[in-house]
């Protein structure tokens, strides 16, 4: 297999080097956990990216979730088009706030009500902002490996034990700032449980990422969202679900239908922007009322419900209402998953692989992988292998093996088949 031209791309990376910091607008994008230059893209079109030296690549980061129609879908592409003509922003309301609120609601009924923002950050800022306000309390939990986005308060790294206070993970962060959270590790309900019999009326909110999408994919083991419910519900403790990835990702209704579980508030972004950038929090309503101007806890927007972003995200729901989405999106994700697993056993490779819907992880491993500890004894190098040997072959998937696979409705049969055999290829050299 030829390598890669990609001149174009590394002289964009050295020149974006000077303007932009590390040459990216997000970390992740700038291959350091895998080593070499990024791709810098041209177009993207169906399941493919196309970069600016030429090169296709049957693309499997869907930026990061939205894109779970593909890219450029026509229906979208021309209702966009269509709203941009009629101005680009207000900063007054519209109607299509209320249609883009009708349909999250129509597919997640905890959301009495729900409030625009224009990112996933923004979301879970505002979400906890808004449970502090709403139990006049100010201690959080989070779980080790869940990431929610870049709130100040939320980048913690867990102290030794339930006692120790955590620290921030970034410079920037005065320890003041996350003196109230605390950081437990995912899928351990005892740990929940000790820490709330002791602290409940202490603790505004819960949040988690129902399905952890941000270490690789973790599944919640048997009963663990149903006690985060029932703990939280025992000590008057929001619970925040944080689906800005699962949401209509995994099923139209999000973890929360596949579950049963019924949040306090739910945080979303991703998908409902239809590619734009769109963040958006909900729930109770006697929650959700204690946002201005209705309530007291402050939170605004120049660009929320931005009327481009609504359209986008309108258009992208209304084509999610058609169950049968979700059942393509299971078997081609299943076709890929099965396709690597076999692949991964025939060569005798060690792997653990988790799924849910068009979510899924290959991780690197011989031990199941329940939490952010046993995700991180990945062997990372292979991935990068495994990275850079799909890339050179015309396969894009994200440049970490902590994040993962989405498959759209625009990857066929014939592009998934390929990648299982570049796959095979791919590992032999392992
Ligand atoms: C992506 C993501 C966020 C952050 O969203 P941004 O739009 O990147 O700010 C928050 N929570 C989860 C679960 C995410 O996957």
């Amino acid at each position: 297999m030829s390598k890669l031209n990609t001149e174009k791309s590394k002289k964009a990376f050295a020149e974006a080097q000077s303007f932009i910091p590390g040459g990216v607008n997000s970390p992740v994008r700038a291959f350091g956990a895998v080593g070499g230059t990024p791709i810098f893209i041209k177009s993207g079109s169906g399941c493919h990216l196309t970069d600016v030296d030429g090169n296709t690549y049957v693309d499997y980061v869907g930026s990061w979730g939205p894109l779970i129609l593909g890219h450029a879908e026509p229906r979208i592409v021309k209702r966009i088009h269509e709203a941009v003509a009629n101005g680009t922003s207000y900063g007054a309301p519209t109607e299509l706030e209320i249609k883009l609120a009708q349909l999250m609601k129509e597919a997640m009924p905890s959301l009495e009500k729900v409030r625009m923002v224009n990112s996933g950050t923004e979301a879970t800022m505002s979400a906890i902002r808004l449970a502090r306000g709403f139990t006049k309390r100010d201690a959080v939990i989070k779980f080790e490996g869940c990431y929610h986005g870049h709130v100040d308060s939320l980048l913690i790294q867990a102290g030794s034990g339930a006692t120790t206070l955590g620290t921030p993970t970034s410079p920037g962060i005065p320890q003041d700032f996350v003196k109230h959270t605390i950081s437990l590790p995912y899928n351990n309900i005892d740990a929940v449980n000790e820490v709330c019999s002791k602290r409940g009326k202490d603790i505004a909110c819960i949040i988690v990422e129902a399905v952890a999408g941000n270490m690789g994919v973790v599944l919640p083991k048997k009963g663990y969202l149903e006690g985060l419910r029932e703990i939280t519900k025992r000590h008057g403790i929001v619970l925040i679900l944080d689906e800005v990835m699962t949401g209509f990702r995994v099923a139209h209704g999000g973890v929360q239908s596949l579950y049963n579980i019924t949040p306090d508030l739910t945080t979303l972004g991703k998908i409902i922007g239809g590619g734009l950038p769109v963040g958006a929090y909900g729930g109770k309503k006697e929650i959700m009322d204690t946002i201005s101007p209705v309530g007291p806890v402050y939170q605004a927007g120049t660009l929320s419900g931005n009327p481009v972003a609504m359209t986008a995200g309108i258009a992208t729901l209304e084509i999610l209402r058609d169950g049968n989405i979700y059942k393509t999106l299971e078997e081609k994700s299943k076709r890929l998953a099965a396709g690597m697993e076999k692949a991964c056993k025939d060569a005798g490779i060690p792997a653990y692989h988790t799924r849910l819907g068009s979510m899924l992880c290959t991780f690197f491993t011989d031990q199941p992988v329940t939490d952010y500890a046993t995700a991180k004894r990945c062997d990372t190098k292979r991935y990068a292998k495994f990275f850079h040997g799909m890339l050179e072959r015309g396969f894009y998937f994200a440049p970490s093996q902590f994040e993962a696979v989405f498959v759209s409705m625009a990857h066929g049969e014939k592009e998934i088949d390929a990648t299982v055999n570049a796959f095979r290829e791919v590992i032999k050299g392992f």
